[in-house]
């Protein structure tokens, strides 16, 4: 049994956390849980967004299974989701976008993994008052961030058998932080040579991959890129329901959804859980637990194909408990 840290998070954070965690009981995960609430809601409970004991459980477990978190947006805190990257340097975020045959969509045969660096660019959340109507941001690349990202992409694709990967980056006007990611990039590719690699501007890409998404395999771009790109790259596929995340380091891994905390749905439980389910799969292959991340994939599969009892987001109006039961029968 490996003991893992679970955080249940804000708005539809706690209803889907409990419905993948029922899967993975059901599926006889040999998972312990320690579970915690952290987030928005739990700093006006108890004053913190994550309390001390969470970080400790995590920094004793070292494996992250992760809902979403509710970010004020232009005041307040600092989103706790950089915060978790940077304090436990999870520098690679890894999101697989794979088209499923049961949910409709203009787009097939996706097949795309997105390697969003995670720890610098303009998330360094560096701004500055220069005076009342002008605001300076700063976006940060360093050689030793790009490498780590770039070769964790080119590493992914040996390992997995993968064709190609494209750089994304915005080079052509950011000439000296996005050209120091793409020309480390260019170094990088030569030393995998059995690996296609060719690089974008990330307006085109955003365009080329709605025209010809098959021309795509591996991407690896700067962090706002790669937040922007993959949550394109969910809609190819159905929408933000179903793209999961891992975020890992050289000692830390954390297991998330890419949506965040949809408070326009949050306790009504028809919230899609699929994302943090798959997320939990690939903690589980993480983990070496391939077989049972794989009675779930097929039992999610065979739930998705029959159509019965698929959530609104997916055109159906199972409610997430629904969902879950039917996910339950199929492990
Ligand atoms: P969102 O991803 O929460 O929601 C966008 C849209 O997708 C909404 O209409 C929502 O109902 C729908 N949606 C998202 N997940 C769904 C699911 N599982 N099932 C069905 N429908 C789903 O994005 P937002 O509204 O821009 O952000 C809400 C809050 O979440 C903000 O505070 C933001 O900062 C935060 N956020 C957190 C994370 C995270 O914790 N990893 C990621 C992104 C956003």
């Amino acid at each position: 049994m490996k003991t893992i840290t679970v955080f249940k998070g804000d708005g539809i954070g706690p209803e889907i956390t409990d419905a993948v965690i029922a899967i993975l009981q059901a599926a006889k995960a040999p998972l312990n849980y320690e579970f915690f609430n952290v987030g928005a809601a739990e700093y006006e409970r108890n004053g913190a967004l994550i309390p001390k004991e969470a970080f400790t459980s995590f920094e004793r477990t070292h494996v992250l299974l992760k809902s979403p978190i509710t970010t004020p947006i232009g005041k307040g805190f600092r989103s706790l989701n950089v915060t978790l990257r940077n304090k436990y340097d999870l520098y690679a975020n890894i999101r697989p976008a794979k088209s499923n045959d049961a949910v409709p969509t203009p787009f097939s045969h996706i097949d795309l993994v997105t390697f969003r660096e995670n720890t610098e660019d303009l998330y360094v959340g560096v701004e500055y008052k220069i005076n009342a109507d002008t605001i300076h941001a700063i976006k940060i690349i360093t050689r030793q961030a790009s490498e780590r990202i770039i070769r964790a992409a080119f590493e992914y694709a040996v390992a997995h058998g993968r064709k190609r990967v494209t750089c994304v980056h915005k080079a052509n006007i950011l000439k000296m932080s996005d050209g120091l990611f793409l020309s480390i990039f260019k170094e990088i590719a030569r030393e995998y040579p059995q690996i296609e690699s060719d690089d974008k501007i990330v307006d085109n890409t955003c365009m080329q991959l709605v025209m010809h998404p098959e021309n795509f395999d591996i991407m690896v771009t700067p962090n706002l890129y790669g937040d922007i790109i993959s949550d394109l790259t969910s809609g190819l596929i159905g929408g933000l329901g179903l793209l999961p995340s891992m975020n890992i380091g050289k000692d830390y891994a954390m297991f998330e959804a890419v949506h965040g905390s949809a408070p326009d749905i949050a306790g009504k439980h028809i919230a899609n859980p699929t994302a943090l389910l798959w997320s939990a799969c690939m903690l589980l292959e993480y983990l070496g637990e391939t077989q049972t991340a794989f009675a779930i994939r097929s039992a999610v599969d065979a739930v998705l194909a029959e159509k019965k009892y698929l959530t609104p987001d997916l055109g159906g109006t199972a409610t997430t408990e629904q969902y879950r039961n039917a996910v339950i029968a199929h492990v």
